[in-house]
């Protein structure tokens, strides 16, 4: 699965799973809604409450099982007809109606069900919702305890509320995690987990990186895999991908930060090695090449070196003069044989 989708995939569970939440919320309120129409004698309201509770139960179920669009149609059907029928029975004054603004608004959170369904979905509640308050319906019963009336309405525009604040507030934590969770993977190669030229062009350019970080000396290498393409023609291309992980994971052994190991391209790697010298350098590089050698792709007859350019960078340099010097490097390097360290005078 690649990067993008990944990232959809991670968005919409977490959706389903703030959607499920509200589902239990509901549930339970229903639930406490079948004892208090019950106390008031409203014995229709309570059976009507038995069966919301019902639909709450088939719509996480279908929550659980991924029939999102069902879910949701199912909870607006059951928004409608319970805020309808409360207020056709006792009035406005119990305030049953907000819940069809809170509905409208969640219902638009999930993109399984069509955007202009959706809309049409949220309108009908609206709607719904502006002909209960602006006409003067007669209603069905007088409310038997009138003194409570203030409290309920209260209580409602308070409970119908609650759910609408939950759910925007996590929208706006999975937008501000998504972001940084794409930016990350937008770093990082997918194939190595090493990050990538972009993330490199972008910190390692960056002046303030270079305020930061550029104290002592510095160093670029440039290492690329000798006859890669040879790997790829004679074992293929998984095996190559392979290799190129294997590669991949010497490196992050042999590195700690603040130094940076960065998939430069195809089969071409960047490390920048911090407070060192030429010595330290050429420790890192022998430790690298007797990894590999050490490693079984080596004795599988791949065959796999490498080969290397360095170069200092100094204080008054851009990194691209640098990168650019360590190239040059490697191409000595690729030139004498491959396999090999070339410094760059
Ligand atoms: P040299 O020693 O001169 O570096 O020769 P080389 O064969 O390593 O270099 P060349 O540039 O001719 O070929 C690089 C090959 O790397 C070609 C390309 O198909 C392969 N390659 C690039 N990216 C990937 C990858 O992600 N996976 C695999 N399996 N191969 C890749
Ligand atoms: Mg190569
Ligand atoms: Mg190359």
């Amino acid at each position: 699965m690649n990067v993008d989708k990944q990232a959809f995939f991670s968005i919409e569970h977490k959706k389903v799973a703030i959607l499920t939440t509200v589902a239990w919320y509901c549930l339970f309120l229903h639930v406490g809604l079948i004892f208090f129409f019950a106390f008031i004698e409203a014995y229709w309201l309570s059976i009507l409450n038995v069966l919301s509770v019902t639909c709450w139960a088939i719509s996480i179920n279908c929550f659980a099982t991924e029939r999102l669009s069902c879910a949701l149609q199912l909870v607006c059907f059951e928004v409608l007809v319970h805020s309808v029928a409360v207020c056709v029975t006792f009035g406005i004054e119990l305030g049953f109606h907000y819940y069809l603004w809170a509905i409208a608004c969640i219902l638009l959170v999930e993109q399984s069900i069509p955007l202009v369904r959706s809309i049409a979905f949220a309108a009908l509640m609206m709607l719904s919702f502006a002909l209960l308050v602006t006409l003067d319906f007669p209603h069905l019963s007088d409310f038997p305890y009138p003194n409570l009336l203030p409290y309920i309405h209260f209580l409602n525009v308070m409970i119908s509320g609650l759910p609408m604040i939950y759910a925007l507030a996590s929208l706006r934590e999975m937008s501000i995690n998504s972001r940084e969770e794409l930016a990350l993977m937008a770093s990082k190669d997918a194939l190595t987990g090493l990050h990538n030229r972009r993330f490199a062009q972008r910190h390692l350019s960056n002046i303030r990186w270079f305020e930061e970080h550029h104290r002592e000396s510095v160093y670029i290498v440039m290492a690329d895999i000798d006859h890669f393409k040879k790997i790829n023609d004679s074992f293929g291309h998984e095996r190559g991908d392979e290799v190129l992980r294997i590669v991949s994971s010497i490196f992050i052994d042999c590195f700690e930060p603040p130094n940076l190991v960065i998939r430069w391209g195809g089969e071409e790697f960047l490390f920048v090695i911090h407070e060192s010298d030429k010595y330290t350098v050429q420790r890192f590089i022998d430790l690298i090449t007797t990894l590999l050698l050490q490693h079984k792709v080596s004795r599988e007859q791949l065959n796999a070196t490498l080969s290397f350019g360095v170069a200092k960078w100094q204080h008054d340099m851009s990194f691209e003069t640098a990168v650019s010097r360590a190239d040059q490097a490697l191409y000595e390097s690729k030139r004498l044989g491959r396999d090999r360290v070339t410094y760059f005078d």
